[in-house]
């Protein structure tokens, strides 16, 4: 903006001192319509691919995150504005087929180059449920940086010249990523406690898997709609009462009533495991980013399975 009332200060300068009485509105709007049209538009389902692909691209291109702030992501879709949004834009990335339906069912229907980031990934089977895959693959470290090489990879297809600048920032954020899970796998190794007691519809799957914990949910399946098993939370409260679980973990943007009847009935406290699958508005305009999530998932971690240092 900046930039563009410099042109006019500039442009009005020229005039005055000719006399001229050209349209010097036209000029302004000819320059801010070349930088419109020059720039790339990067739309993205999730907060995970959203906050990986701006550390891509830096100042390449517009980042924009679908999914408006506070939004529970199973259930989102989208509008017939977002459906503008996806139209003008250059580049899609979305997780994966199961996690976002309506993002698989645009291939074909909009000119956006349309990435599928599990592309490479082994999609894990929901326990219990041999015909449902676990769509949280962002929830492992290691595969997240499996999604990053296919940002990068698609960042580079569609704006060559910018193909180094792309490889170098993807660079930086892997190694950012092999650092994390280096913390967290050193950190989960020396925990009292291997399992993870969550009230919620369990995003971790990935995650416990990678870091050889177990987990205890009353959710069968990841629908924010299904309900919980009667049977599992008298065997998670039977669980806390016969143990020395410190916490039940509740997940973000969905009203923890379950942990919160679970804790009451057990008298350990509630702590957040945020699966960074969408953020809420104060979240966002902090720009926290994954790796900041993970982190702090990590630290509360710590405090509900049981950490000597
Ligand atoms: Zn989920």
């Amino acid at each position: 903006m900046r930039k563009v009332l410099t042109v006019v200060i500039a442009v009005m300068l020229v005039f005055a001192l000719s006399g001229c009485e050209s349209n010097i509105e036209n000029v302004v709007v000819a320059d801010e319509g070349a930088e419109a049209t020059n720039r790339l538009s990067i739309v993205t389902s999730l907060y995970p691919q959203y906050d990986f692909a701006r550390s891509i691209v830096g100042d390449k291109a517009d980042v924009i995150l679908i999914l408006p702030p506070g939004v529970e992501s199973h259930s989102f879709e989208p509008t017939p504005q977002d459906m503008v949004t996806l139209q003008n834009a250059d580049l899609f990335l979305y997780t994966g087929k199961e996690m976002e339906p309506w993002a698989y069912k645009l291939t074909g229907s909009i000119d956006a180059k349309i990435v599928d980031l599990s592309v490479g990934i082994t999609m894990m089977d929901l326990e219990e449920h041999e015909e449902l895959v676990d769509p949280h693959i962002w929830t492992d470290p290691n595969l997240a940086i499996i999604m990053v090489e296919n940002i990068s990879t698609s960042l580079k297809e569609i704006d060559e010249k910018n193909a180094d600048y792309y490889e170098a920032n993807a660079n930086t954020l892997k190694q950012a990523l092999v650092d994390l899970d280096t913390e967290i796998k050193e950190t989960l190794s020396k925990t009292t406690s291997k399992t993870i007691l969550s009230g919620g519809h369990f995003a971790f799957g990935y995650f416990v898997k990678r870091y050889g914990l177990k987990h205890m949910s009353p959710y069968e399946g990841f629908s924010p709609d299904a309900e919980p098993t009667p049977k599992k939370i008298v065997a998670l409260i039977e669980t806390i009462n016969e143990t020395d679980a410190k916490a039940i973990f509740y997940e973000e943007l969905i009203n923890p009533k379950v942990s919160r009847v679970i804790s009451e009935e057990t008298d350990i406290e509630m702590l957040l495991l945020h699966g960074a699958h969408n953020v809420t508005k104060e979240e966002f305009e902090a720009g926290k980013s994954y790796i900041t999530f993970m982190k702090e998932n990590l630290e509360r971690l710590k405090i509900g399975l049981g950490y000597d240092e």
